[in-house]
């Protein structure tokens, strides 16, 4: 119940250059991760109860850097940057896929993974290639299918069954929306969720 209530008062935490660079001091973290544009930050930001707690990059795909905020004493949400931006070049593309693979497969503070994806887009292939990493490290993923707003009521539930047919039991999957605040209470109770959840290999 308190960590539910947290999420009034989450604070930006610090910046890391890239996953080498992140903290490795054993505080559980639930991490954020999505296609750019998908509605990453204004999930967080709704979530959180903050207008400009997570911000839009200005060069969208060109930054590698992750987000850390404390949620409370010994719990971390992480945004990771976004991926998916056509213009970013092959080379970064193959470099960005070798450091979220290492990071979902040897990250001891992992607890579960936000997958954010736009209703409309449905899950695309590099969501999917980050849910075969997380299955492979079994990290847990909780799918946010964002922007439902847009949607009306029987598209929105034809939605959300494609997507829990394509996701399988161990992924859990919700419709938000940081516009109408529809799945936020769902949301945060599934984050609490995952942070409280063992380590893996624990
Ligand atoms: P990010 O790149 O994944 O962090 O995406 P943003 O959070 O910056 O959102 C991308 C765009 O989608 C922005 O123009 C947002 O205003 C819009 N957006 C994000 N979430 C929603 C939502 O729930 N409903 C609607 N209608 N628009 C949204």
């Amino acid at each position: 119940a308190s960590l539910l209530a947290a999420f009034g008062r989450v604070r930006f935490d610090r910046t890391a250059p890239d996953i080498r660079h992140a903290p490795r001091d054993g505080i559980a973290e639930v991490a954020f991760a999505g296609r750019s544009n998908a509605g990453k930050s204004s999930a967080l930001n709704t979530l959180c109860g903050q207008r400009a707690l997570a911000r839009t990059s200005k060069t969208p795909g060109r930054t590698q850097a992750l987000n850390f905020f404390e949620l409370a004493p010994g719990y971390r949400l992480v945004d990771l940057p976004g991926y998916g931006y056509a213009k970013v070049p092959e080379a970064e593309r193959r470099r960005w896929g070798r450091e979220i693979e290492r990071y979902l497969g040897a990250r001891q503070e992992l607890r579960g993974l936000v997958l954010v994806a736009d209703i409309r887009r449905g899950l695309t292939t590099l969501d999917r290639q980050l849910l075969d990493w997380c299955a492979a490290g079994a990290i847990a993923v909780h799918v946010l299918l964002t922007k439902s707003d847009k949607l009306g009521r029987g598209q929105q539930s034809q939605a959300l069954k494609s997507a829990q047919a394509a996701l399988g039991r161990a992924t859990t999957v919700q419709l938000f929306s940081a516009t109408s605040r529809l799945g936020v209470d769902a949301a945060r109770e599934r984050i609490v969720e995952l942070l409280l959840s063992p380590a893996q290999g624990a």
